[in-house]
């Protein structure tokens, strides 16, 4: 099966217990921010900028719960900024888990192995031992780190441990050159794979989200996705990147270049997405097939952004995770207050500009779920894709030259710290050349 059955029977519950009580609106992912800061700052990424990033700025575990449990969602993505920095992280995943929800960490991985090491050393006994072996023989830890295992740690805390009921969620753009240039920072992609390792080798379950962006080359995500298959990812989400208000201001503010230069239109995420519905059949890709096929343009959703809300700091952030109007006090004040019918964008009419070109996951994906926009067949695909067999992905990904950046050598392309500068700068060398003005190589290829 693509997803484990407990997870899928508990998600088909929550659908059927709502649609048999009259239930119009309900969540089905709750997008838990309980800080903004990050250590990292990824080109194209408004978040950390959109709010302040203090660590004084979090919300409290106590608020976190109290949320989860107001708006009932089966599932809790806890994102930010970068979650394993949360102070009450560790709590947080517990309290969730104790509310039966299932739970994912989105995460960029930097504190990830420290992370499991905290569990490894907090449930310390002999049987730990072949563990250590394992992810010393495999470098992923080091003999210093094995001693601190062995010591234990008694702090009382609890631990974020392997469960079939929590995901780390690893935020993974491309390959190596590709992730590091996104992110602005050399090793974080050698950091992810380490993390990615460590885990499987733990049992703990692994998804990666991507996002793809203008320049993104769709060919190199799937020898991404044959990269990390071949690791034991248990699944994939791949996302459209577009120019979302806060994106696009923090853009143009850091001088980054020009949001249409990066980000996607509606159709070019079509174009990108032709072949994901081939994907979903190879890959076990996250999302429904509806949604796929949305993506690949070959159908049309009612946004339903209300089906996927977000929590942060300031309160429930309306319309959706990417664009904020208002803050409510509660859930239930958002879906009542909340004129939904001016969002989104169906059969080409365009309800609020700034939805034109999004087709992303917290807009679109639960709309078939949720009965709605349903087409003959729906039910018998969705039943196939998360009951039938799970796709194998690839095995052997030998093909794939995955360190491809600066672990290769110190590239020009890795000593840039800035991915759009980088591909704008290529460009313009590339026109350069092409007119007779100059030569695309050297550091005169750089603005
Ligand atoms: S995309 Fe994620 S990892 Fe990158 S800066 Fe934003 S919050 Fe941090
Ligand atoms: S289409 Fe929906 S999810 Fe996308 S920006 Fe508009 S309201 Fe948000």
């Amino acid at each position: 099966m693509r997803f484990p059955l407990a997870l899928s029977l508990r998600i088909a519950r929550h659908i059927i217990v709502n649609k048999l009580k009259g239930v119009r609106k309900f969540p089905l992912v709750l997008q838990l921010e309980p800080l903004h800061t990050c250590n990292l700052t990824c080109t194209g990424c408004g978040r950390i900028r959109e709010y302040s990033t203090s660590l004084k700025d979090v919300m409290s575990l106590e608020d976190c719960l109290r949320s989860a449990v107001e708006c009932d969602a089966p599932m809790v993505s806890i994102c930010g900024g970068e979650p394993t920095i949360y102070p009450f992280i560790e709590e947080l995943v517990h309290g969730l888990l104790q509310q039966r929800r299932i739970v994912y960490i989105c995460t960029n991985s930097a504190r990830m192995r420290q992370k499991m090491l905290d569990w490894l050393a907090r449930t310390y006994s002999p049987a730990t031992e072949p563990k250590l072996a394992a992810l010393l023989a495999a470098g992923l830890i080091t003999e210093k780190e094995a001693s601190e295992i062995r010591k234990g740690k008694n702090d009382h805390k609890p631990s974020i441990a392997p469960t079939q009921w929590m995901y780390w969620n690893v935020h993974v753009d491309g390959l190596e050159r590709t992730h590091d240039l996104i992110v602005e920072r050399k090793g974080v992609f050698k950091e992810c794979i380490a993390a990615i390792k460590m885990a499987k080798l733990l049992a703990y379950q692994v998804a990666t989200n991507a996002t793809v962006f203008k320049e993104t080359d769709m060919q190199e995500i799937e020898h991404l996705l044959d990269y990390l298959s071949s690791l034991g990812v248990d699944g994939f989400t791949i996302s459209p990147g577009y120019d979302y208000d806060a994106a696009k201001l923090d853009m143009v503010k850091r001088g980054k270049g020009k949001p249409e230069d990066f980000f996607l239109t509606r159709k070019l995420t079509q174009e990108k997405f032709k072949n994901v519905v081939a994907w979903g059949k190879k890959y076990p890709l996250f999302g429904t097939p509806a949604y796929l096929e949305f993506l690949a343009g070959q159908r049309d959703l009612h946004c339903t952004a209300w089906a996927i809300p977000t929590r942060n700091i300031a309160g429930w952030k309306a319309p959706c995770y990417l664009m904020t109007d208002a803050h409510y006090r509660t859930y239930r004040e958002m879906l009542e207050k909340v004129d939904w019918d001016k969002y989104g964008v169906f059969n080409g009419v365009v309800r609020d500009p700034r939805c034109e070109n999004c087709m992303t996951h917290c807009g679109y994906e639960p709309t078939v779920s949720l009965g709605i926009d349903t087409q003959p067949g729906d039910l018998w695909k969705m039943l196939k894709y998360n009951f039938g067999p799970r796709p194998k992905g690839c095995r052997d990904a030998s093909h794939v030259h995955a360190f491809n950046g600066v672990s290769a050598g110190p590239g020009r392309a890795t000593n840039e710290p800035s991915a759009i500068r980088q591909k704008l700068a290529e460009r313009e060398a590339a026109a350069a050349v092409a007119a007779g003005q100059g030569n695309a190589g050297g550091c005169g290829a750089h603005p």
